[in-house]
């Protein structure tokens, strides 16, 4: 049924319906079909074999797939089409077409690494053991899964064709498509799809993740397009955040208390966005010479990649950035910025005990570089760590975040010792009021509304608002279920 062609138009959620991962929506059109993004499942165990069940939808005959922007939950199963027999067009903005290289590659490797770990039981240490947590027995029992490898990722890199903002491109006679800048991360996109109907033009405006209305770092989002049918995220549709700590004025506050100490501090971020963000504020804060003789690296090298991306185009930033960037001036860059590429020159930062600012992955202390920082640093009270933002529940930081008095990693055990601060505002999504801000100020039309990309409380909540407030039609779709345009 999803894989033929109809008179009719339809959408059918194929994830992120009542969730926020494994993004991935049809748009079936009686000109051609399209998919928009296709991400990964994250989260438990049960929630990665997830990625295994891809629904059939005709994948061979697609017309192009979209992707709005480089984070895994929308663009890591990419990797998966040349196995489903899909060689459509890739069609992305063209810094996303710079970021997926790495960021599939990275995948399919880290695919390969977790089964490895998980046969010889080597994989990351990472949880609470004071107070106790209960064990899940699914997490010990179920192998990781190999969705793709690195020859995959050769292959349908060739599929990829990066496109301007702002310009329509032909997909097939009668079905065409137009970037929007989305303001999340550098290179996100919010997708129009426009086609020709009996005369008539039809069109649907899939959001993608919106960054906030007011990003520190890039440059407004655009206002919506007159559009007959939006498909909207909603991940903090149910809440507005506090931004009042996302300023450099507390990061620099955190800095000069622990830097009296001698302590160093650990911020652990994920590569594209967050990181951005708040190497964005030690910039300001180096710039003011607000440091506190701080030194800040960067251990994460995909961050870093994003890091250039933003002195190469002015065009996609705020304000001040942009006229730096203009100047050739690299607005994320600063003397005491140590840049970490490689695990031996991490392993050297790790052991080093001069003060310093380390931003590393995993953003929620589950896996990566950050965990070797982490155990140098969390059992002396000298030292902080600063979650600049969301933790997952379950996860370390999370456990962490709460007050946890003792974790496990893979170097032993260690008490918790260490300062912990919670800075809110980092986030590079949409609140409550900045999703209604979106749909408020459009350019003209009565759009339908169907909400994604949100767990099922905060899609209630936001569908709540935006028919109260904005007297719009909202519905929130099940996956697979087609819904009639
Ligand atoms: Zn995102």
């Amino acid at each position: 049924m999803l894989g033929r062609l109809s008179a009719s138009a339809t959408i059918t959620l194929l994830g992120a319906a009542g969730e926020v991962t494994g993004s991935c929506t049809l748009l079936h059109t009686p000109r051609g079909r399209v998919v928009i993004d296709f991400g990964l499942f994250q989260g438990t165990p049960a929630q990665e074999q997830r990625n295994l069940l891809v629904p059939e939808i005709g994948w061979a005959t697609l017309d192009a797939v979209v992707v709005t922007h480089a984070h895994v939950d929308h663009c890591g199963r990419i990797g998966m089409l040349p196995k489903l027999g899909c060689d459509a067009p890739i069609l992305c903005t063209q810094i996303t077409a710079e970021l997926l290289p790495r960021v599939l590659r990275s995948s399919a490797n880290l695919q390969q690494i977790r089964v490895e770990e998980w046969r010889d039981g080597t994989g990351p240490v990472a949880r609470v053991v004071d107070p106790p947590q209960p064990i899940v027995p699914e997490q010990e029992s179920l192998m990781p899964p190999v969705l793709y490898g690195t020859r995959d990722v050769d292959q349908v890199l060739h599929q990829v064709r990066g496109i301007h903002y702002d310009v329509w491109h032909e997909i097939r006679p009668g079905l065409r498509i137009r970037l929007h800048d989305a303001s999340h991360i550098i290179g996100s996109a919010s997708v129009e799809v426009a086609w020709d109907d009996a005369g008539a033009t039809k069109s649907v405006l899939f959001s993608g993740d919106l960054g906030p209305h007011h990003n520190p770092l890039l440059r407004e989002r655009p206002q919506l397009s007159p559009v007959d049918t939006v498909v909207m995220e909603s991940t903090n549709g149910g809440r507005d955040i506090p931004r009042s700590t996302a300023g450099p004025e507390a990061l620099g506050a955190v800095l000069q208390r622990v830097s009296a100490k001698g302590g160093r501090i650990l911020i652990p971020t994920f590569s594209l966005g967050r990181a951005q963000l708040v190497q964005w504020r030690l910039a300001q804060l180096a710039r003011a010479g607000a440091l506190h003789g701080m030194g800040v690296c960067v251990d994460a090298s995909l961050a870093l990649r994003a890091a250039d991306l933003h002195l190469h185009h002015p065009e996609l930033l705020a304000d001040e950035a942009r006229v730096m960037a203009e100047a050739g001036q690299d607005p994320l860059g600063f003397a005491n910025l140590t840049k970490v590429f490689n695990r031996k020159h991490s392993l050297k930062i790790s052991a080093a005990t001069t003060p310093a600012v380390i931003l590393a992955g995993s953003g929620f202390l589950d896996a990566g570089p950050v965990l070797r920082h982490l155990a140098s640093l969390v059992s002396e009270d000298r030292h902080a760590i600063v979650f600049a933002g969301h933790q997952l529940p379950g996860s370390l930081g999370q456990g962490v975040l709460s007050g946890a008095k003792a974790i496990e990693l893979k170097e032993g055990i260690f008490e918790v010792k260490c300062e912990t601060v919670h800075l809110e505002g980092y986030s590079g999504h949409a609140d409550r009021s900045d999703l209604l801000h979106w749909l408020e100020s459009r350019e003209g039309g009565t759009p339908r509304v169907l909400l994604n990309h949100g767990e099922q409380s905060s899609r209630e909540a936001l569908g709540a608002d935006i028919r109260q407030d904005l007297g719009l039609s909202v519905e929130l779709p099940s996956q697979l279920i087609p819904i009639s345009l």
